[in-house]
């Protein structure tokens, strides 16, 4: 299936994947390629939907638990923003030492992996699948990264640089911090997986008996502690590497004749909700897409038409540029609003007022190094799944949207009892 026509790029398709989610079955199955994931994905990241509106949605029809499964990986999201508020532009680099020293690792993705012709079956799938539908279910994103960082010795950033770029949800944090992650830069020990673990999660045509992974984990382990990567035999017959490009579908120069003394809410691509209700009577939506942001990190082809749709949708203005252009072009507006995000957050205007982002869970001041420090400190002293600053927020301001009845997050009708599973990120 095409990136689009699975990810439709409206708000009726986001709402009704969070229609979709099914608790129980997502906390049963979600290890498995074929479970009960939400592919909510690029809807969060494109910040058609909140993380509170994903959970809202959720809670009005299902009794959940603060520790439940699904609550947890909404967790990793917002720690992952969490880390990446706290270090910035650090989390480009590795923020620990890993198995073996940065030097070992090559800085450019090798050509057989990039055309899926590694001979690895479960890795070529992930390729092919992350080509074609520009989405990959987070147990073969974790397989590939392994592969191309223990296996392979190419270094973790040069694997997230790559694969970023053709994710219809690339998000600099969860990317770039989970390739930390199972690499060992972020976390205590590098990730590794073999043959069996993909027998048990994968369906058959990804099975990949008799290939380099299908060996222990003690030999897995030595491998990615020695400085040799494995010899490998590519296949002949790849895919071609869609190409990625800086330069959006449309977009003019923005111009300070088009707002000026008008009221703007500027729309930026990782802010692709519904405007709030409470803008001034009259006020313009300008789209802008941050020419120095695209210029760092290409997009496939898929993403930009995905953003792109929904932009177009919410408003008929759009610019191309700079932030130096954007400063004059809204030096002409009455008043500036628009959402927070760490993407644009440097490359804003003084003169523009963001409003800050719906935080699912209470703030955490002190920069946490490990996802159960924050957990914890995130989640002290919650009783019940309402207690959640997010939805807390979304019913003070009564913006719950269409979807949910916001007093059915406090009185919920119990369609099923989910009971919670907390006992790590996966159980490979
Ligand atoms: C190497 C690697 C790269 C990744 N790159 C990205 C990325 O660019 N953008 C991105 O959004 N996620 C990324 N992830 C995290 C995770 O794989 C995806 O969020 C998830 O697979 C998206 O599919 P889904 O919406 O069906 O998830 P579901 O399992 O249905 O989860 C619902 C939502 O919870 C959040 N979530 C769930 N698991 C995680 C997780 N482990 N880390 C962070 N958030 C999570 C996501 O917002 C997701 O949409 C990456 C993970 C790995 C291992």
């Amino acid at each position: 299936m095409k990136p689009l026509e699975l990810f439709p790029p409206t708000l009726e398709a986001a709402r009704a994947r969070i229609a979709a989610v099914r608790p129980a079955d997502y906390a049963r199955s979600r290890n498995a390629l074929e479970g009960a994931v939400t592919r909510l994905s690029p809807y969060i990241t494109h910040g058609f939907v909140s993380l509170p509106e994903v959970l809202a949605g959720v809670a009005a029809r299902y009794r959940l638990d603060v520790q439940h499964k699904f609550v947890f990986e909404l967790g990793w999201r917002e720690y992952f923003h969490h880390v990446w508020q706290h270090r910035g532009e650090r989390i480009l680099h590795s923020l620990q030492g890993g198995p073996l020293p940065e030097r070992v690792y090559a800085r450019e993705m090798p050509a057989d992996i990039r055309q899926a012709r590694t001979g690895v079956t479960a890795i070529d799938q992930a390729v092919r699948a992350l080509y074609t539908t520009g989405y990959l279910h987070n147990h073969a994103r974790m397989w590939l990264a392994s592969y191309v960082v223990h296996l392979r010795k190419v270094h973790w950033r040069a694997g997230a640089d790559w694969m970023v770029a053709h994710l219809l949800d690339g998000d600099l944090a969860s990317n770039h911090l989970s390739w930390q992650w199972v690499a060992g830069t972020g976390s205590h020990k590098p990730y590794l997986f073999n043959a069996d673990n993909v027998a048990r999660y994968a369906p058959l045509s990804w099975h990949s008996a008799g290939s380099m992974i299908d060996t222990s984990y003690e030999a897995l382990d030595a491998i990615a502690r020695s400085p040799r990567p494995i010899s490998v035999r590519p296949l002949d017959e790849g895919v071609d590497e869609p190409q990625s490009s800086s330069q959006p579908p449309h977009g003019a120069a923005p111009e300070a004749a088009d707002v000026g003394g008008r009221d703007v809410w500027l729309i930026h691509p990782w802010a692709l909700g519904e405007p709030p209700a409470d803008l001034a009577a009259g006020c313009l939506n300008v789209a802008w897409w941050p020419s120095e942001h695209h210029a760092a990190w290409p997009w496939g082809a898929a993403r930009w038409c995905f953003v792109a749709a929904r932009m177009s949708a919410l408003a008929k203005l759009q610019w191309h540029g700079s932030h130096q252009q954007l400063a004059q072009a809204l030096a002409a507006a009455r008043s500036v609003h628009t959402p927070a995000d760490e993407h644009v957050g440097a490359l804003l205007p003084p003169d523009v007022n963001p409003r800050p982002a719906l935080r699912l869970f209470a703030e955490v001041d002190r920069p946490c190094a490990s996802f159960s420090a924050w957990w914890n400190l995130a989640t002290r002293g919650l009783r019940q799944l309402s207690d959640l600053p997010g939805l807390q927020a979304l019913v003070e301001r009564g913006s719950a949207g269409a979807l949910f009845d916001p007093a059915a997050i406090v009185v919920t009708p119990t369609l099923a009892n989910d009971s919670a599973d907390c006992s790590g990120r996966t159980s490979s």
